[in-house]
């Protein structure tokens, strides 16, 4: 019996098969492997143009040498964002951590028709293979990050944000963007980054981190967050990016 492919497979497979003279027009041409995506007749769940214009603004903005991003899919947002890194600076790095490795197998394949070559896939559940990934950066002299997109699951949004800051990787100058603030929504982390260092003490004190207990989080970290709504003007759909930046750390 053969098993039904799922739609992000067929989308694999209609890339694949697409004829040598299409490939030739978009190979190398980010732009025009991100309209595969908003052309292809299944909707998926990217970040978008629309949302993804007001994360580049921020992009542009920073310049960062390493970003990251948790959620990597089919490679739409690491198209969209590695590939602004990529222009603005030849040495930035872009990292994208996805759960799933066949996502991540379509996700390379995309990147390499994009020409997009500074993004490098992390397979494996974020919380798991971020320690490893610090270990890592930091051996190349690269911390914290300077700009971090948390795109993946909306009850994980918390959580790994205080992996991330338990890690370190978070100080003054780091921005984050988070995406789905809306639909499906994140109020919780909405809640979180907008607390004031004595309640966000409190929380993390009487909130066991279900991505490990040893992840508690920084309590003195100063967040100055934004929601910004965007509406897509060909669908009507509303949703919002949450943008918030470090701005200091207390000493306590
Ligand atoms: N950022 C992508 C884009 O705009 O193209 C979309 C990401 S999609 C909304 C969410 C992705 O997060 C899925 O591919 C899922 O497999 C991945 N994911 C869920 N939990 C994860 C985790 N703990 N670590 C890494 N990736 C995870």
């Amino acid at each position: 019996m053969t098993e039904e492919l799922t739609k992000e497979q067929k989308f694999y497979q209609y890339v694949r098969d697409l004829p040598e003279e299409k490939l030739n027009q978009i190979r190398g041409n980010p732009q025009a492997v991100l309209q595969l995506y908003d052309n292809y007749p299944e909707g998926f769940m990217n970040i978008g143009l629309y949302k993804g214009e007001v994360i580049l603004k921020e992009i542009k903005k920073k310049n960062p040498e390493v970003m990251i991003e948790l959620g990597g899919y089919l490679g739409y947002s690491a198209i969209l964002f590695g590939g602004q890194l990529q222009e603005l600076n030849k040495a930035a790095k872009y990292y994208s951590f996805e759960a799933n490795p066949d996502y991540a197998k379509i996700a390379t394949h995309m990147l390499e028709l994009a020409g997009v070559s500074n993004v490098e896939i992390i397979i494996g559940k974020a919380s798991f293979t971020l320690p490893e990934f610090r270990e890592r950066i930091f051996e190349d002299k690269y911390s914290p990050l300077n700009f971090i997109f948390i795109d993946h699951w909306k009850d994980l949004y918390v959580p790994d944000l205080r992996v991330l800051e338990s890690l370190n990787l978070i100080a003054p100058g780091t921005v984050i963007a988070a995406d789905n603030i809306y639909h499906p929504g994140a109020p919780d982390y909405v809640t979180y980054v907008n607390m004031s260092p004595e309640e966000k003490n409190i929380f993390n004190q009487h909130n066991k981190n279900p991505e490990g207990k040893q992840y508690t989080g920084r309590w003195n970290i100063l967040y100055k967050t934004e929601t910004i709504p965007v509406t897509n003007p060909k669908s009507g759909f509303s949703d919002a990016v949450e943008i918030t930046k470090c701005v200091d750390f207390l000493s306590g």
